[in-house]
């Protein structure tokens, strides 16, 4: 670290809020809000727009919402590295803000053309944008400043209040107004997160500015400057991405050759190390191959279940009918918001008494937690009235899912941290998002097992039985796989020494 970030750091600390926090930690939760609120205002319409108004066979529709999520979450691998070595974070986020504000924009157009490519410049732009932002939180802190955790769970609740209006409020104007005007709603906050961003980054100080600014200046290939090469490479690729598009069966080919070399990869890292590093790496890829299923299964929320929700939830709630994207949305970040504090108060409670589970039982735990959740879905059918799930029901099976997502998501993030060998945590938590990405892929594929017959789409006592018998099958897979993780963790406690 630089002196000079040395003593922006300090400066920051002296001058710190209310409740100790640096004030730049609230322009990063207020643009990061905003890119969630799009983000996942946007996802909440996406398959239901495919298979409701573009016409898609559902199939085709569960493809093409694999393909976007996982080159969503591919792209932060490279959006992550060309900030490290070139762009620095404020660059990076803000060019992803202008491209992500733009693909919102083109998706509210109802034109033609408009779908495939707001999708691509959402992907490039979410590859700089996300990976990026979270880094600066970090950058805010000294390495072992004990607020740090606390920065990122207060981050992790922007995500999420972000999620939870966007979902919600984009959900509404699809039902109410139109898809494009819930596409467009998504493209406002986008814009207003950019706008933001721009306007107070300057605070920032040394944080996220380019690692060596000469080089950005350096003539790439002797033709035009670095970054701008960068911007131009970028939006080169949007063709690109149209065009996995269009051939989706592609992306299986792709996806399955980028989990392997990753994998790969990582042992090659392993193996290269002393017996401690490679132990620990060792016990990270094993976790973070874990993610994948997490993931797979965990998606189903984005996916299958928007569909589910409104084909085969009771959505009447006192003579008003609710609308379902907005509420299949709304309840998960909903429930983040209100279970984060309990999980980290738990945590607290249990390591005082020295009974905190380490990190691979957490893991294990995430997956029989998703398992109940589904369970109970399934147990929802079961009671179902005119093929309709109460809405108790579809809250409470929620609320297991989101017990796991907490006992996974954020212990992941901070695992990668510390099992990774110092000079390459930015790229294993690269690899961690990829895993998402890979999951993300698969759980479109399981989707795909629960599509409906355009025949009785509209018939809930007919639809009903296509996702009762997945939804359990997740539901004991899941389970199975905790249990079978469960055996692992002794192994795993090895590997990983001094780390819990
Ligand atoms: N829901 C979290 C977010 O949006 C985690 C997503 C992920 O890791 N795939 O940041």
């Amino acid at each position: 670290m630089t002196s000079s970030s040395s003593e922006f750091r300090q400066e920051n600390t002296i001058g710190a809020g209310a409740i100790g926090h640096p004030r730049q930690l609230y322009l990063l939760f207020f643009t990061e809000m905003w890119e969630r609120f799009s983000f996942y205002g946007m996802k909440a319409l996406l398959l239901a727009y495919m298979v409701m108004e573009l016409g898609f066979a559902e199939e085709k529709g569960y493809a093409i919402l694999g393909a976007y999520a996982a080159l969503v979450y591919t792209m932060p691998v490279f959006g992550g590295m060309l900030a490290d070595r070139l762009l620095g974070g404020q660059k990076a986020v803000l060019f992803g803000g202008i491209l992500m504000s733009a693909g919102h924009i083109v998706l509210a157009l109802p034109v033609g053309w408009s779908f495939y490519t707001g999708l691509a410049l959402i992907i490039c732009g979410n590859g700089f944008f996300k990976p990026n932002i979270s880094t600066m939180v970090g950058g805010l802190y000294e390495d072992n400043d004990p607020r740090k955790d606390s920065a990122f769970s207060i981050f992790y609740m922007g995500i999420n209040v972000g999620a939870a209006l966007g979902g919600a409020a984009c959900g509404w104007v699809a039902h109410a107004w139109s898809w494009h005007a819930g596409f467009g709603l998504a493209g406002v906050f986008m814009i207003l997160g950019t706008v933001v961003f721009n306007a107070g980054r300057k605070s920032l100080g040394t944080v996220g500015l380019p690692p060596s600014p000469g080089r950005l200046k350096e003539k790439w290939g002797g033709l035009i400057r670095n970054d701008l090469a960068v911007y131009m490479l970028t939006l080169m690729t949007i063709p690109v991405i149209i065009a996995l598009f269009n051939r989706h069966q592609v992306m299986d080919v792709v996806m399955l050759v980028l989990g392997v070399a990753s994998l790969f990869y990582l042992f090659y890292e392993a193996f290269r190390m002393e017996a401690e590093g490679r132990n620990k790496l060792l016990a990270a890829t094993f976790l973070i191959s874990f993610s994948v299923l997490f993931w797979a299964f965990y998606e189903q929320n984005a996916g299958s279940l928007n569909l589910f929700a409104i084909r085969n939830v009771d959505m009447m709630v006192g003579g008003t009918e609710l609308p379902a994207l907005s509420v299949n949305n709304f309840i998960p970040p909903a429930w983040v918001i209100v279970l984060s504090s309990v999980f980290a108060w738990l945590w607290l409670w249990l390591s005082r008494r020295g009974w905190e589970p380490g990190t691979p039982v957490k893991f294990a735990l995430s997956f029989v937690f998703v398992g109940i959740g589904f369970l109970t879905f399934f147990l929802g059918t079961e009671m179902a009235a005119a093929g309709k799930i109460p809405l108790p029901v579809f809250v409470a099976g929620y609320f297991f899912i989101i017990c796991g997502e907490l006992c996974i998501s954020p212990i992941g993030l901070s695992m990668v941290t510390k099992l990774s060998p110092r000079h390459m945590v930015g790229l294993i938590m690269g690899i961690w998002f990829l895993a998402s990405a890979l999951g993300e892929f698969v759980s479109a594929k399981i989707g795909a097992l629960m599509a409906v017959p355009a025949e009785v789409v509209n018939d809930a006592e007919a639809s009903l039985p296509y996702y009762a018998g997945i939804l359990q099958q997740i539901g004991y897979i899941s389970i199975g796989i905790g249990a079978g993780l469960f055996l692992f963790t002794p192994l795993l406690r090895r590997w990983m020494g001094n780390i819990r």
